[in-house]
């Protein structure tokens, strides 16, 4: 069902994983799509092609590096210029780093905030006045269930999602009385390339095998003892956008199988 025909939507991070998934619900929704990340440009023109000709909608792609606030900015412009202004805006992408704190480089650290928290204000910033211009809008953070509970040898990832979830409250707080909404989307672990990086990370911190790693690290503190699916944070993603979700603002929904009800 076409239920978000000729909106806009920006995706970030949507070369992959979580965000692929979006960008594939959103348009198969209606939605002109612009996709971004990084990765070959060969392989990220194909991914574009492919979801353009089995939706039908427009789609075009960005591989802005949101380490560079310059280029977040380029980002939003080269949106509005190639399909209009941004009426939904995903910010998703993110990386992962995985140390005890006493040895967390710098340069990890700070690519962290950039990517996760930095850029989602920067991307928010630009699009809130085309927004309340056009009379309505979505904003999602996809976050994390760590910007609701801790983990160990996180900490700039805690950090970062966590302020994601400050940053949500306050933007829906200061956009309340307009018809956009500002949400949180924290999923417990999906299995994508993220997740396999920290799976072989995660052994060598904790020095266990993957498949303990696995079921002792990663499962154990997920109660379904299964990943949560893509399509079903794309399901969740898909719904925030939609008219019935107008009241649900400064919200930071876990899809977690459990973990944060502990
Ligand atoms: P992924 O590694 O599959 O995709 C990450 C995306 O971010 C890619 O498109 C990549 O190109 C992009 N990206 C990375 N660095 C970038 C940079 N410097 N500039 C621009 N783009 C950059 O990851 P995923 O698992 O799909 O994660 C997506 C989001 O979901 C992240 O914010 C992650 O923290 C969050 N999340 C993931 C899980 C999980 O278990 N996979 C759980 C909770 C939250």
């Amino acid at each position: 069902m076409s239920t978000l025909p000729g909106k806009v939507a920006l995706v970030t991070g949507s070369t992959s994983g979580i965000g692929l998934g979006i960008a594939t619900a959103l348009a198969r929704a209606g939605a002109k799509v612009m996709l971004h990340g990084l990765g070959s440009a060969e392989e990220v023109q194909r991914l574009s092609s492919e979801l353009a000709r089995e939706t039908g909608v427009q789609v075009e792609v960005n591989q802005a590096d949101l380490r560079d606030p310059a280029a977040v900015q380029e980002m939003i412009r080269a949106t509005e210029t190639l399909l209009g202004g941004v009426d939904v805006l995903v910010n998703n992408a993110g990386i992962q780093f995985v140390s005890p704190v006493e040895d967390f480089p710098d340069e990890r650290w700070n690519a962290i905030q950039d990517i996760v928290l930095n850029a989602s204000f920067r991307a928010i910033r630009a699009v809130v006045p085309g927004m309340k211009a056009r009379g309505w809008g979505r904003i999602l953070n996809v976050v994390s269930a760590h910007g609701l509970v801790a983990s160990p040898y996180k900490s700039a990832y805690v950090s970062a999602k966590h302020g994601q979830v400050g940053l949500t409250r306050s933007v829906a707080l200061e956009l309340a009385e307009t018809a956009i909404t500002c949400n949180a989307i924290c999923p417990g672990y999906v299995r994508t390339p993220l997740v396999e990086g920290q799976i072989a990370s995660q052994a060598e911190v904790h020095k266990m095998g993957r498949e303990q790693v696995i079921r002792d690290v990663i499962l154990a503190v997920q109660p379904t003892r299964r990943f949560v699916e893509v399509e079903e944070v794309a399901a969740l993603a898909l719904f925030l956008c939609g008219d019935l979700a107008r009241s649900i603002t400064g919200a930071a929904i876990p899809i977690d199988g459990g973990w944060t009800a502990r």
